[in-house]
Parts: structure tokens; C-alpha cells; sequence
């Protein structure tokens, strides 16, 4: 097997499409130096190689080491340059990189091959201050990353340094202190009972065992869990001649984003430091300047970068984040990626490079994810004039949007606190990759330090979560458990809301609104609408959560739980229980009689709200006992008694008889009706009468009646038959009819088994996939937190079952009762109603099952519009 891939102009294995064995890096750089961008030559060992090593006891796999030197070699040639050479020495870079871009999990050891005698020879070649430089970097690098020295120890011999010359800056040291500083930094590694290897090649192989070990390290481990990846097998190992950023003030290193990741402007992002190496920028050493102004200061790298940016997006087609350095006047491109963004930015930037004429529509709508969408209907502040005399600090405005929640210190309060129900805010003086668990909980972030893209920012922002770094007004009392946001004193747990599109923090909670789709988003949509084919519908139960629903694009409503109307006010409730605690049918009608006008309006209310579209109906669902109020038995029968008029002994007696062991495979759904046809009657008679009426005003009707939880046919029919006799009665009496259907929820297995003979009655079919997941797995939906955490930490279940739909099981029962009751009834209309209506990936899935629809909360139904476009396109 190949493991090792040169890049550079003259030998360049890799290129852009083989992320999964390079590493995204890797990939990026055998791309970039395809398309002729200057990049400093190297290879890339394949994550396969990873592997290898840790399946294989940490060694190396046979040959690979061999591989590498002959790589190095060809880059030697290239550079016309040699590694441990004094005369005429090859510095390297040693970088991770695996398929998909983890932030800060990763370290790279720069200015490798460096030795006492090996850097005389730089010296003589490139300067004393230079060569001291880079060397006491690579001895801080190599000490932190690959020998595990603490990289304080380091710094604070260069901090004593600075303090002995009285300079500010590093910059402001001469090569002798330089040297001075190397030496001190070996004394470091001997301090700490180890040695600072002096042989290029020992320092090479350490660095990709060190590069290796740290895909196994737990902050690599947790980044991946919370970012749920995986599947990947490893990080690739990139090595890279390095460019030197710190050759004095014509060179210089920076990064930055082709367009801006937060709002999308068309405007390069990003900050560079004149003469510096990479982590300098990170670090915070010095502070950086805006890469605005490197058109002032460089104007000719200016232009160039400009024209690398431009061709970067040009062939990439997507927004990019670009590391690269200046070595003494010539701009090397160090990485190239896929800009991280928030959902505003996405949508910005997609339809902008539409209009650019850089994408068609259909591209633009693969550009946007599910996640992006969901940011954008995020809240903004109800009203931003409103707070502004309560706004206590501003900092940079790292990730917009808004949020309100209570403030925490660490991570683990975050952690916590959102466990147990509460929104937080995470205030700190700055994150690192031991925090993303917290920043997850979290919802939003506020940091002392940092700036645009230090790593509070770029996590908020791929998570599109609100952040503000760099506030220099907040001063943090850990110990005390509050902080200053100037002069105002804030303690842990009381409210804050944080405006990540101005950086503003506000004391107290600022109420928040839904944002509209307008503009940009408005257009983005709209191309949405126009390459779907799948229908999106959403589960309503009032006229206020379907016109909400409409106005985000839902073409229907595919489940109305008719029970949610029953708890709507104290006295649907109390009619509710009478009718349950009856002791004759008699009584049972005439409190049905009393719900009838309530379900009527309520029905009257869904149809015109949905003027046009069809409305699914379902009839009662849950087990009576539901209904029933709870707490001690006495006080219950008690209190029955007195709301119903009934006897005491009679009331208890029917509670005990509804007790049930499993509710959930009880006396519920269609057996109630069947049982009770007399609930089922009213039911069809408020819906059907409400059809009548609102159609006699101008509505345009579509009632869709379903019947629940059915096993057998013969349930259904029995239904079916009760609906239609109900509606001929009822077209009778008003002197009108009305067009509906009769259809059933698919949620009992057996009834996706014979699909074929429930569609000889059914009009439609809507897997109900909550119930159906349930039952399909045997797990009680109420009960599996006792045991999912368990079962995904042990990699048993890779995802709850509940949100994310089983393809392979109960996918397959969608699959095939659909193809079955199609056998029957070729027009039969298909759709889905559980929580995994919303959930991208099942969307797809069930649009390539050929569902008619699915239907989904009014909130995810602009997220599910997406999903199906892009299934389709
Ligand atoms: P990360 O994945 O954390 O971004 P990188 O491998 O990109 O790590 O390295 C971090 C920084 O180190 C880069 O942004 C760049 O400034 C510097 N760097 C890496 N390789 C080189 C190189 N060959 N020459 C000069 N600087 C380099
Ligand atoms: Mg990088
Ligand atoms: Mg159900």
C-alpha cells in the first residue's frame, strides 16, 4: 500500500477528493499545488497509516519509515535543500490533519530539524536573530507537543528574558538573547528529567508518533463524541518545508476567511503579524492587525492574496479560510478549507455567489445545511433599541445571534445546570478544547480574551451559538463566583442576554422574537420550494400553530392530535373526565354532546387556517387514564366526584378498571373507539359539521380522518364504516357534502406487514414512527433514558431511535407497507408524522422510500423544506 504522497511543483500525488485518506489538510495542499498556487513542498502520511499504528501496538506499519525518507527526498530535490544539513539545512513543519477539520485538537511542531549544530549553519545562511528564533520555538514546540514539557516552562524563561533586556516584545530581543533563550529552553527539558533529542531524524519520527498518539488523546476523543464523528479512521500526518514568517518586516504570517463567516459580507476576514510564525497569532502574543490594513503596509502581498482568495473560491466554489506566511516578499499558501459559517453568512453567501454566476440555485440549496437554517430561526431580541441602557460590556461579536440564560464559570456548571433544565451562559476568560462540552450545553459564550478567531469563536460559530470574545471589560472572580462586566458585579446564576451580532452583554433577560423570512433568506427559500418535490406538512393541533406552520411553508397538516384540544382549558377538561367517568352510555353521550361544540370551533378554526391545504385528523389516541388528574387516590376520587356529579364508590371503581400495566400497548387508539363507538361518532360529527360550515363561507376543505393504532384490517373497516355513516348523516341534515378521506396512522408492525389488505380501506397512510419505532424495537419511549446513554456509550445504539429514524428496521417496514399498499391502491397517498419528520436525515430516507410527505413541527418545517430540496436535487 501507498502511505506516503508528495506535494509540491514537481511530484504531487493527492489532490482535493481524497480527504478521507490525506486528511482535509493533506488533500487541500496536493489541490493547491495543482492549480499552481505556491505552497511549501512536503508529503502526507495517510490516516490509513494511523490505523495501522494503533492497531498495531503504536509502531509504525513495515516500510512506512523507508517511504518517508524517500519522500523527504524528493522534497529535498525540490528545495535543492537538506534535512540535518548545516551548510544548507530543510526545515520542517509537522501538521495532523484528518478528514474532517477539528479545531484545536491537534498541535503542530514547527522549525523542525533544528540541533546546536545544525542551527550555527542557519545562522551563518539567514542571520543569528532568525535562526535563534527559530529555534526556541521549535525547542518550545517540540518540548510542549512532542515530549509533553509544559509549554509554560518555556515561556516563562522568555518572559524573564524579556524582563532582563527590558523589551515589550520578542521581536525586541537580539540573536545573543535569542541563543540565550535556546540554551535556557535545553535546560528546561533537562529540568524535567528528559532530552532534547539532537538528531533531525529522531525529531522527525517522534513528531508523527506524537501526531498519531493525539488522535487518541482525550480531547480529541471528547471533540469527536460531542461532534457525534464517526467512522474516520484516523489523521493523516502532514510534513512541510517550512515558510518563514519570521524573517523580519518584509515577512509575515496570517489567516483569514474569503468572505466574512459571520454575517457573509463580501470582505476578506482574517489578521495577520508582520514578521512571526503562525501559533504567534493564536497565542496572542502580539495582537494582530486586520488584514485591511496589510493593503496599506504590503500592498503587492495585498493584491496577491486577494488574487489567491479568488481563486480559491473560484475553484472550490465555496467560502474559504486560508492560513498563509510571507517569507521575505514571496506569499506561500499553508491551508486551504471550507470556511466554517454561521447560518446567516451561509445563506448570504450562497445566494451571492448565485448572483456572482460562481453556482446555479441547485447548488446553492446544497450549500445551506439543516443546522445553518436552524440558526437563523433561532430568536434575535425582540427589540434592540429597548435594552440599551442595560448594556454592561461590549466585545467582539464572534458568532451573532441572540440569547438569554444564566451565568456559569466552567464547563462543567454548564454541563450541569443544563442538565437539570436551566439556559446558561458561559463566561470566561477563555475556552480551550476541554471546554467544548460545556460550550455545547451552553447557550451562549462570552470570553475575556480571544479574538475573531481564537477557539471560543470558531466552536460558537460552527455550532451557531451566540458568542462575544475579546470583552475587555469583563473581569472574572472565579473564587467568588461572579465577575465585572465594568463596573457592574454579576453573580453566578443570575440572568445575562448576549447580543453575538453587536457584542454587546446585557444584565437581566431581554425578551426574544422569531425572525422572518425576508430578504436573502427569502430567496434562498424560494429555490427551496422550487427544486422540492416532497411535500412538507406539520403537526398542529390549534389555528395558531398551523398559521404559524403556513407562514413557514408547511402545505398542510399531516397529524392534528385531537386530545391536545380536550386539555386546552379547565372546562374541555372536566367535560373530558365526565364523559370518561360515566357510568352509562347515556351519560357517556350527553358529556360527549358537551365536547362536540369545542371540537366543532376547534376544527372550524384548523380548516381556515389551512384554506386549501388538507388537514389529518386523528382520532382519540391516548389511554383515558391520561385524562385523569394526578396524586393520592382519595383526593383524585374526591375531586371527580365533586367536578362530575358521580358517586365516589362508582369513580373509583372506573379508575381501577382503567389501570394499566402497559398503557402504552393498552387500551388506546382505535380499541377505545371501537370499544366506545360513541366517542369515535362525535368525533367524525365535529369534524365533518365543521367542514360543512366553513366550506358554506368559502373555505376551501380537505379533512383527512385517521384512525389510530391500528393492528388488522378489520379495525379499520369497523372505523372506516362508523366515519362514513356518520358523514352521510351528516351531509343529510346541513343539505351539503363535503370531499374527505378515511386513512390510518401505520404504527403497529403488523400493520405494515399487510399493508396491502389496510389498503383496501385506507385512503391514506401516515407512519406514525413514534409508536412504530416503539413497538419495532421493543422500547418503551418513555422509559429508554433509563438505558440509551448506556447503549451509546457502548456503541450499541449509534443514535436515539426516537429522533433519528432506524433505516435498516423500521425504515424497512416504511419501505415496505408503502410499496405494498401502493400493490393495492396505486393513488395511495404516503406520508410520516413522527418527531423524525424534521430530522434531515430521515427526510431523506423517506424521500427516497417515495413518501408523499412528511410533517413535522411548525418550528422544522423550513428545516425539513430543505432536506427534501435536497434530496431532490
Ligand atoms: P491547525 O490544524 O491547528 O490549524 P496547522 O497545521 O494549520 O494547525 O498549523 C498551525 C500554524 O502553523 C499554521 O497556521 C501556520 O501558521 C503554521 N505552519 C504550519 N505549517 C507551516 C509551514 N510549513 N510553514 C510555516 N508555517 C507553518
Ligand atoms: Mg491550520
Ligand atoms: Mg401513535
Amino acid at each position: 500500500v501507498k502511505r506516503v504522497y508528495n506535494f509540491g511543483k514537481g511530484k504531487n500525488d493527492g489532490d482535493a477528493s481524497m480527504k478521507s485518506l490525506l486528511g482535509g489538510k493533506g488533500a487541500n495542499l496536493a489541490e493547491m499545488c495543482g492549480i499552481g498556487l505556491a505552497v511549501p513542498p512536503g508529503f502526507t502520511i495517510t490516516t490509513e497509516t494511523c490505523r495501522a499504528f494503533h492497531n498495531n501496538d503504536r509502531t509504525l506499519p513495515e516500510g512506512c519509515w523507508e517511504d518517508t525518507l524517500a519522500a523527504l527526498k524528493v522534497v529535498e530535490e525540490e528545495m535543492g535543500q537538506k534535512f540535518g544539513d548545516a551548510a544548507n539545512p530543510l526545515l520542517l513543519s509537522v501538521r495532523s490533519g484528518a478528514a474532517v477539520s477539528m479545531p484545536g485538537m491537534m498541535d503542530t511542531v514547527l522549525n523542525l530539524g533544528l540541533s546546536d549544530n545544525v542551527v550555527e549553519g542557519l545562522a551563518a545562511k539567514a542571520g543569528g536573530r532568525f535562526a535563534y528564533d527559530a529555534y526556541r520555538r521549535f525547542l518550545d514546540m517540540f518540548g510542549n507537543v512532542v515530549m509533553g514539557v509544559p509549554h509554560e516552562l518555556f515561556e516563562e524563561q522568555l518572559e524573564a528574558m524579556k524582563k532582563e533586556k527590558g523589551v515589550e516584545f520578542d521581536t525586541d530581543l537580539s540573536a545573543e538573547d535569542m541563543k540565550e533563550v535556546a540554551h535556557r529552553y535545553k535546560q528546561v527539558y533537562v529540568d524535567q528529567g528528559t532530552q532534547f533529542p539532537d538528531d533531525p531524524y529522531d525529531q522527525l519520527r517522534a513528531s508523527i508518533y506524537a501526531v498519531f498518539d493525539s488522535w487518541e488523546s482525550d480531547r480529541a476523543k471528547v471533540y469527536r463524541q460531542v461532534a457525534k464523528l464517526t467512522g474516520l479512521g484516523g489523521t493523516a500526518v502532514n510534513v512541510q518545508t517550512m515558510a518563514f514568517g519570521n524573517m523580519g518586516d518584509t515577512s509575515a504570517t496570517g489567516v483569514l476567511f474569503t468572505r466574512n463567516p459571520a454575517n457573509g459580507d463580501k470582505h476578506l476576514y482574517g489578521e495577520y503579524l508582520m514578521n512571526a510564525q503562525g501559533e504567534d497569532v493564536v497565542a496572542g502574543i502580539r495582537t494582530p492587525l486586520h488584514i485591511d490594513d496589510m493593503k496599506a503596509e504590503m500592498p503587492q502581498m495585498y493584491d496577491e492574496l486577494v488574487r489567491n482568495c479568488d481563486l480559491l473560491e473560484r475553484h472550490y466554489k465555496e467560502m474559504q479560510d486560508i492560513e498563509f506566511t510571507i517569507q521575505e516578499g514571496k506569499l506561500f499558501m499553508l491551508q486551504c478549507r471550507t470556511g466554517k459559517r454561521t447560518g446567516m453568512s451561509a445563506v448570504k453567501i450562497a445566494v451571492a455567489m448565485v448572483d456572482e454566476g460562481l453556482i446555479t440555485p441547485e447548488e446553492a440549496v446544497l450549500k445551506v445545511d439543516a443546522n445553518h437554517l436552524d440558526q437563523l430561526l433561532h430568536p434575535q431580541f425582540e427589540d434592540e433599541a429597548a435594552y440599551k441602557d442595560r448594556v454592561v460590556a461590549t466585545g467582539l461579536p464572534a458568532s451573532p445571534g441572540a440569547s438569554v440564560g444564566q451565568v456559569v464559570f466552567t464547563a462543567d456548571d454548564a454541563e450541569t445546570m443544563k442538565a437539570s433544565g436551566h439556559d446558561v451562559i458561559l463566561v470566561r476568560k477563555e475556552t480551550s478544547p476541554e471546554d467544548v462540552k460545556g460550550m455545547h450545553s451552553s447557550e451562549g459564550v462570552v470570553t475575556q480574551l480571544g479574538g475573531m478567531t481564537s477557539h471560543a469563536a470558531v466552536v460558537a460559530r460552527g455550532w451557531g451559538k451566540t458568542c462575544i470574545t475579546g470583552c475587555g471589560d469583563l473581569q472574572i472572580d472565579e473564587g467568588n463566583g461572579s465577575c465585572r462586566f465594568g463596573n457592574t458585579v454579576v453573580n453566578e446564576h443570575d440572568w445575562i442576554s448576549i447580543n453575538g451580532t453587536t457584542g454587546e452583554v446585557i444584565v437581566g433577560k431581554c425578551p426574544l422574537k422569531q425572525p422572518e423570512m425576508v430578504g436573502d433568506l427569502g430567496r434562498f427559500m424560494h429555490w427551496v420550494d422550487q427544486f422540492r418535490t416532497m411535500g412538507v406538512y406539520t403537526n398542529a393541533d390549534t389555528p395558531e400553530d398551523a398559521a404559524m406552520a403556513r407562514e413557514n411553508g408547511a402545505e398542510g397538516i399531516g397529524l392534528c392530535r385531537t386530545e391536545h384540544m380536550f386539555f386546552a382549558t379547565e372546562e374541555r377538561i372536566k367535560t373530558v373526565r365526565k364523559m370518561i367517568v360515566a357510568q352509562s352510555k347515556e351519560d357517556r353521550v350527553k358529556a360527549l354532546d358537551e365536547l362536540l361544540p369545542f371540537q366543532r370551533s376547534d376544527f372550524e378554526g384548523l380548516f381556515t387556517a389551512m384554506d386549501g391545504l388538507p388537514v389529518t385528523i386523528r382520532l382519540l389516541d391516548p389511554p383515558l387514564h391520561e385524562f385523569l388528574p394526578d396524586g393520592d387516590m382519595d383526593e383524585v376520587v374526591e375531586m371527580l366526584a365533586r367536578e362530575t356529579g358521580g358517586k365516589p364508590a362508582d369513580i373509583a371503581e372506573t379508575i381501577e378498571r382503567l389501570e394499566e400495566l402497559n398503557p402504552m400497548l393498552g387500551f388506546r387508539g382505535c380499541r377505545l373507539a371501537i370499544t366506545y363507538p360513541e366517542i369515535a361518532e362525535m368525533q367524525a360529527r365535529a369534524i365533518l359539521e365543521a367542514a360543512v360550515n366553513v366550506s358554506k363561507k368559502g373555505v376551501k376543505v380537505q379533512p383527512d380522518i385517521m384512525v389510530p393504532l391500528i393492528g388488522t384490517s378489520a379495525e379499520l373497516k369497523n372505523q372506516e364504516s362508523l366515519v362514513r355513516r356518520m358523514a352521510e348523516k351528516v351531509f343529510e341534515e346541513k343539505g351539503t357534502r363535503v370531499d374527505y378521506r378515511v386513512g390510518t396512522m401505520i404504527e403497529i408492525p403488523r400493520a405494515a406487514l399487510l399493508a396491502d389488505q389496510v389498503a383496501e380501506t385506507a385512503e391514506f397512510f401516515s407512519f406514525g414512527t413514534n409508536d412504530l419505532t416503539q413497538m419495532t424495537f421493543g422500547y418503551s419511549r418513555d422509559d429508554i433514558g433509563k438505558f440509551l446513554q448506556v447503549y451509546l456509550d457502548k456503541g450499541i445504539l449509534q443514535v436515539d431511535p426516537f429522533q433519528v429514524l432506524d433505516e435498516e428496521g423500521v425504515g424497512q417496514l416504511i419501505k415496505m407497507a408503502t410499496e405494498k399498499g401502493r400493490a393495492t391502491r396505486p393513488n395511495l397517498k404516503v406520508g410520516l408524522c413522527g418527531e423524525q419528520g424534521g430530522d434531515p436525515a430521515s427526510v431523506k430516507f423517506v424521500y427516497a422510500v417515495g413518501l408523499d410527505y412528511v410533517s413535522c413541527s411548525p418550528f422544522r418545517v423550513p428545516i425539513a423544506r430543505l432536506a427534501a430540496a435536497q434530496a431532490s436535487v
